[in-house]
């Protein structure tokens, strides 16, 4: 067969109409039906593209100029939205984020899962999309003899200087300038990441939305912490409701944010955040859901499709620090949790306690082993809830719960493509996929969550 060659050439400037984004957030225009993924671009507008890479099946091309400007276009707010990595969808209306995130759930479970005419929800979005970030990790880096603080440049590790960043709760945006001034006042000595040297290099700040509580981690390269008592006091004093000042040490090269070691410099070991009415103590190195007021709305649909009457065994697989698992136990008779993270399921526990659950019990390993041992007992869940990371479910995971046979499987996923893969291996184990609701987690970025309603087929 002859070979086929792309219908375009690197450096070339094309002509296009763009129909789609990828779930990167890339808008996707054909040259002969040859895509191309162009960054800030949106579905509907004509433009012009400098073909940047040419692969056999797709391109990446370069925004020129926009000559038909969708209606959807914004003016992204943020300065340096088109330098920064964090954020995809500035450029695009909220309105348009939304419809984008639903009709990605749709594509997926169509094309992936050859799951079709089922309703797909409206994404249920933010009121205000702004500024819902709960913790902040911010890069610290000596320039020019000052200290500076910002995110990484896109595939780069220069730091972009900032002054705020739209989508970080803004308390704790500004407690980063903030201990940025009193470190460079003391004279802390910024990372150098070229030559290992030097002491802070990030500034974590994670903030409880309901209680008000701060946090603040000082990642630091050496134990030693110069003048570590001023810093710490001048903190504290001038900000009261920062309950925690903790050190963790990182002495590793590596992009690794933390490092094992965490010391608490003063106050608190953890901060407090309620969902619903379930309270949860967060320490420096405990996964938090970082937007808790769609938190809230996620797992009140997750409970809605549980459709828990008080009777129900429930199994809630890759169970972090035990969020969802707490959140439906008291709809349940008993919740079992399994998470591969030891640290997790010791918060988890924790939480158990503090909310005085004594019907959910956490257990540490790969949910696929644990869940594969607990039917081999004959263990028989009633509802079982999943929540895995962006790979989606293992395969042996997905057998035992084909072989449980529970009434009800409630998927909460974080990437489209993976839930249609899985819903489609459930559906054709004996299972349907009645309906999935999109949450949007993230606003002002590509990343999709989602949540699916499916039961047994009987
Ligand atoms: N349900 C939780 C956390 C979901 S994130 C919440 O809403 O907060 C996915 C979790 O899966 C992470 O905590 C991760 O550590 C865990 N995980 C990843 N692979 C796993 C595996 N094979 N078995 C069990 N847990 C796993």
């Amino acid at each position: 067969m002859a070979k086929l060659k792309p219908p375009v050439e690197k450096n070339e400037m094309v002509e296009l109409t763009f129909e789609d984004v990828t779930h990167e957030g890339d808008a996707v225009g054909k040259v002969n039906g040859y895509p191309l993924f162009v960054p800030y671009g949106l579905p509907g507008e004509k433009a012009i593209v400098k073909v940047l890479k040419v692969k056999k099946n797709f391109g990446y091309g370069k925004l020129m100029k926009v000559l038909e400007q969708s209606p959807a276009r914004i003016e992204p707010p943020c300065d340096v939205f088109y330098q920064c990595g964090g954020c995809q969808l500035q450029h695009m209306s909220y309105e348009m984020q939304l419809e984008v995130k639903q009709k990605q759930v749709k594509d997926a479970l169509r094309k992936l899962g050859h799951i079709e005419g089922i309703p797909i929800h409206p994404t249920i979005g933010m009121e205000d999309p702004w500024r819902y970030r709960n913790k902040v990790q911010i890069p610290v880096r000596g320039v020019e003899g000052r200290l500076e603080t910002g995110f990484f440049k896109k595939r780069s590790h220069d730091i972009i200087d900032m002054d705020t960043c739209p989508i970080t709760d803004e308390q704790n945006d500004r407690m980063v300038e903030a201990i940025r001034r009193i470190a460079e006042d003391a004279g802390i000595a910024p990372y150098d990441e070229e030559h290992h040297k030097g002491t802070l290099r990030h500034i974590m700040v994670r903030n409880g939305k309901a209680t008000n509580e701060i946090m603040i981690v000082l990642v630091t390269r050496t134990e030693k912490l110069d003048y570590e008592e001023k810093i710490v006091n001048e903190i504290h004093k001038a900000y009261p409701n920062v309950k925690s000042i903790i050190q963790n040490v990182n002495s590793k090269r590596t992009n690794v944010i933390l490092g094992h070691q965490t010391k608490v410099l003063w106050g608190e070991e953890y901060i407090y955040d309620t969902i619903g009415d379930v309270k949860f103590a967060i320490s420096a190195k405990s996964f938090y859901q970082i937007n808790p007021t769609q938190t809230k709305k996620l797992y009140d649909q997750a409970l809605k499709y549980a459709n828990l009457t008080g009777s129900e065994t429930v199994i809630d697989a890759y169970c972090g620090i035990g969020t969802i698992s707490l959140f439906l136990a008291k709809n349940a008779k008993k919740v079992y949790g399994v998470e591969i993270v030891p640290e997790a399921i010791e918060d988890a526990k924790n939480n158990a306690k503090l909310n005085g659950i004594d019907n959910a019990e956490f257990f540490v390993g790969a949910a696929e082993k644990v869940m594969t041992w607990w039917k081999a007992q004959g263990l028989k869940p009633d509802v079982i809830v999943v929540d895995p990371p962006r790979k989606g479910c293992d395969e042996a995971l997905l057998q035992a719960m084909i072989d449980m046979k529970p009434k009800k499987i409630v998927y909460v996923s974080c990437n489209p493509s993976t839930l249609a893969r899985d819903l489609r291996i459930l559906e054709d184990g004996g299972f349907k996929t009645l309906e999935v609701q999109p949450v949007d987690m993230f606003p002002q970025t590509s990343h999709i969550e989602a949540v699916a309603n499916v039961v047994l087929d009987v």
